[in-house]
Formats: structure tokens, sequence, C-alpha cells
């Protein structure tokens, strides 16, 4: 499947709940979806098609729905969201689970969950753009998956653009969640653990997901 490079509301309104995809306007009275909370299209609010809104979906529908969920919320390809399933599979542990890990353990989705981006496609922008080092090397690799111990920071070179000198007091009113640590005054993080299932946020349900892929 082909990246999606149309408007991100869109994608909230098909999926028929909001996915945060943009930052604080998601939480501005100018999202999309608040306005108009039925799917895209000339027949967005007879279709049915928008989430769970019917429930007239096959079991098929709600699982292809919660995989391009996850697959929207992340901003993963489709080809490489199925390269995690593949491996989630081999690994020990809950697949589903395992899965989520492994999406929550890109480089971009732990920048946007220190705070330091608004939203997941910003910290991608911003890792893209050779801001951000791990363990102290550079690295412009959104999808790079971290592993326990290492250290996210915003690269030297960096710290004086004004975006990064305004930064600690824009993710200091931002949580972060128990499995990292977060030095505002560096500007530096760290993976302290995997997350656990409570800890990850976006309303996913992984079991459809295994099931879509091993039907
Ligand atoms: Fe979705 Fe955010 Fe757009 Fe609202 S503003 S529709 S939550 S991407």
């Amino acid at each position: 499947m082909a990246k999606y490079t149309g408007p991100a509301c869109k994608l909230c309104r098909r999926e028929g709940e909001k996915l945060f995809l943009k930052g604080e306007r998601c939480y501005s009275p100018k999202c999309a979806f608040e306005r108009r909370s039925f799917a895209p299209g000339q027949h967005g609010r007879t279709s049915g098609r928008s989430g769970s809104v019917t429930g007239r979906e096959s079991d098929y529908a709600r699982q292809l729905r919660a995989k391009q969920k996850a697959r929207r919320i992340y901003g993963v390809y489709e080809r490489q969201f199925r390269r995690y399933y593949e491996k989630a599979l081999k690994a020990r542990g809950v697949t589903g689970l395992v899965l989520l890990q492994i999406l929550e353990s890109r480089l971009d989705n732990v920048v946007y969950r220190l705070g330091f981006a608004t939203s997941r496609a910003h910290a991608r922008l911003l890792v893209t753009h050779g801001h951000f080092t791990v363990n102290g090397r550079r690295t412009d690799i959104p999808s790079m998956t971290l592993k326990v111990g290492d250290v996210v920071a915003v690269r030297e070179g960096s710290r004086d653009a004004k975006y990064f000198k305004e930064l600690p007091a824009f993710a200091e009113s931002r949580l972060v969640p128990a499995w990292l640590s977060r030095d505002l005054k560096n500007l530096s993080g760290s993976v302290l653990r995997l997350p656990e299932r409570s800890e990850i946020e976006g309303n996913l349900n992984e079991q459809l997901i295994v099931e879509y892929y091993s039907r």
C-alpha cells in the first residue's frame, strides 16, 4: 500500500475517532473530527464505513480497521507494519503486545512521547532533519528501534535553534510515560524499559490486528 499523503484529518473521520495526528490542533475547536464526525466523501454520512457507527461490519472489516488505525496512528507503511508483525510473531511473549511495544520503541514515537514534538509526524520531521542523536550518534532514521538503555538527545548543533530553545517550556506540561525518563535541562531522554499495555494510549485493539494477519 502506498504512503497516504492526503489530509491527516480525513483519516480520523474514516476511522470514526480522533487519532491525534496533528498536534495542538487536535485539542482545539479547529479539529475536523469535532466539526464533522462522519466519514469523508459523498456517502460519508450514510455509508456506515466510519468506525463502528452502524455495527454492520464483518469480522474482516473490523480486523482491517484495527490494523489501519494502528498504522495511521504510528505513521507506518503497510510493508513495514507487516514486518513488525512478523517480528512480533517470532518474539517471545504475547504477539499483540510485542507488536505494540515495537511500534512504541520507534525513535519518532519516543521523541513524541518525551514531549519533544507536537505529534509523531512532527517528531518524524525533526528526526529526518538530523536534530537528534541516539547514544551520542546523530541519526536521521525515524523508524530506528530503540532498546532499553538507549539515550535520545537533541543534537548539540541544533540546541540554538529557536524551537529547541523554547522546547523546555513547551515540553514541561507534557507528561512522560513511566517507561521513559526525561531530562529537560539537557534535552535528552532514555528508555528505562518496554511499555506495559496500560501505558500504551490510542484505543488500539492488537488482538484484531493479530487476527487480521493470521487469516
Ligand atoms: Fe484528527 Fe487531529 Fe485532525 Fe482532529 S485535528 S481530525 S484529531 S488529526
